[in-house]
């Protein structure tokens, strides 16, 4: 038995104190705030199930839905199937989606190719000059907050201690082992310490001396009010806005970047303050995306054209160059990395957390799961 020390209480800290505990490590999760009120609590809960297109996401991906599938077949997870479309206004991006559609095919993941004429049933207009849409019909959106807390209750169950509203300010070593950490409230002593602090991350290596390459990309949220019900699908667009309905009057626009001809998402990405950033409220999204907002989502969705906005947000995204979630151990002896979830961690948190456990027991990580590993930044 390890005793562990997780900083961070999103999607991916309390999933490791559940496996850990399972398996009778002694588990303390720190965490600065309340559970999932980091990146997890602001995100929309997609799982991105064709992800799974991509060779090294696709085990991640499929163990985190054998995860999922059980707790929403039994009712603990609601998962609202609203579909998930992505609209392609350039014929260069039409071809890489009917690429997209071929392997998708070839996964069995259930897709419908759609043409301008079709789009409309989803409320998007005609006149957005789509050159083809690909329509994911069984995608759809957990509710995160649930999700941290079916975690972190069996965790809690199983005997993991939750210290919340404390902060880790100093990682204390022992020449050159982990010691423990020292937070707001005081030492805890432990044999590992996992950095599951999103995009903190990078500040946490920085206490350690850990180098890891890590960004952020903004990640800001409109709350759109609407004069009528619109369940509509999550709308992705090929400039990176998406809509996404609540099930109520209520739509959520949002941003996330794109490969773009310049830049890759990676080259795009800048290293920010996120205590700056992650903010709920008045002006966190950013004037420029309010503006964008309201010129795009009505030339997109019509019924959006009177619609208000009722609330506002901002989270970071933790991204690697390859966008692909980073794991492992580190120089630093005891020190492990379960973060970098690149703006995907709903879909794939839970199996990268598992993957850390396996190298706290066996001293790797499993096969299926080895490009995770922080080496692979060294190697480049
Ligand atoms: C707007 C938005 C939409 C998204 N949509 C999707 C989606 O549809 N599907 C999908 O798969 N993913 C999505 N994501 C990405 C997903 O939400 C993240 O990848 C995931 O939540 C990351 O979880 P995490 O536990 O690694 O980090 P976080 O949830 O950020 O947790 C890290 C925690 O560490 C705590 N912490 C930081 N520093 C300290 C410290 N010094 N001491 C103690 N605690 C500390 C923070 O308070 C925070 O709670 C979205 C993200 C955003 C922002």
């Amino acid at each position: 038995m390890r005793s562990v020390a997780i900083i961070g209480g999103g999607i991916t800290g309390v999933t490791l104190a559940n496996w850990l505990v399972e398996r009778g490590h002694e588990v303390r999760l720190i965490e600065r705030r309340g559970l999932g009120a980091g990146t997890t609590g602001k995100s929309i809960g997609c799982f991105i199930s064709y992800l799974a297109v991509d060779d090294a996401y696709r085990p991640l991906v499929e163990r985190t839905w054998d995860i999922y599938e059980p707790l929403v077949d039994d009712g603990s997870l609601d998962y609202h199937r609203n579909g998930f479309v992505k609209l392609a206004t350039s014929n260069t991006y039409a071809t890489q989606l009917t690429e997209e559609a071929t392997a998708v095919d070839e996964l069995e993941i259930p897709f419908e190719w759609l043409d301008p004429t079709d789009v409309d049933r989803f409320g998007v207009t005609e006149e957005a000059a789509i050159a083809g849409a690909l329509y994911y019909p069984r995608i759809g959106r957990l509710d995160p907050g649930e999700l941290v807390a079916q975690f972190a209750d069996t965790a809690r169950a199983g005997g993991a201690d939750f210290i919340l509203d404390t902060t880790v300010e100093e990682i204390l070593l022992d020449g050159e082992s982990i010691r423990g950490v020292k937070t707001s409230k005081g030492t805890i002593h432990a044999d590992l310490v996992v950095n599951a602090a999103g995009p903190w991350a990078p500040m946490i290596n920085d206490l350690v001396g850990v180098e890891v390459p890590l960004r952020h990309t903004l990640a800001p949220i409109l709350t759109l009010e609407t004069d009528t019900f619109l369940d509509l699908p999550t709308i992705m667009c090929e400039d990176g806005l998406y809509l996404t309905g609540e099930r109520s009057k209520t739509v959520l626009a949002g941003h996330s970047p794109h490969e773009s001809a310049v830049a890759s998402v990676w080259e795009q990405a800048t290293l920010e303050d996120p205590d700056r950033i992650d903010r709920v409220g008045r002006g966190a999204a950013g004037e420029s995306f309010r503006i964008r907002v309201a010129l795009e989502a009505e030339g997109i969705v019509p019924a959006l054209a009177d619609a208000t906005v009722a609330n506002e947000w901002c989270g970071l995204r933790c991204m690697t160059p390859d966008e692909f979630p980073v794991a492992g151990s580190t120089s630093v002896d005891g020190y492990l990395l379960a973060t970098g979830m690149s703006g995907v961690g709903i879909t794939v948190a839970p199996a990268v957390s598992e993957a850390v456990v396996s190298l706290i027991e066996t001293g790797s990580l499993p096969r299926r799961c080895s490009q995770l590993t922080p080496e692979r930044f060294a190697q480049r």
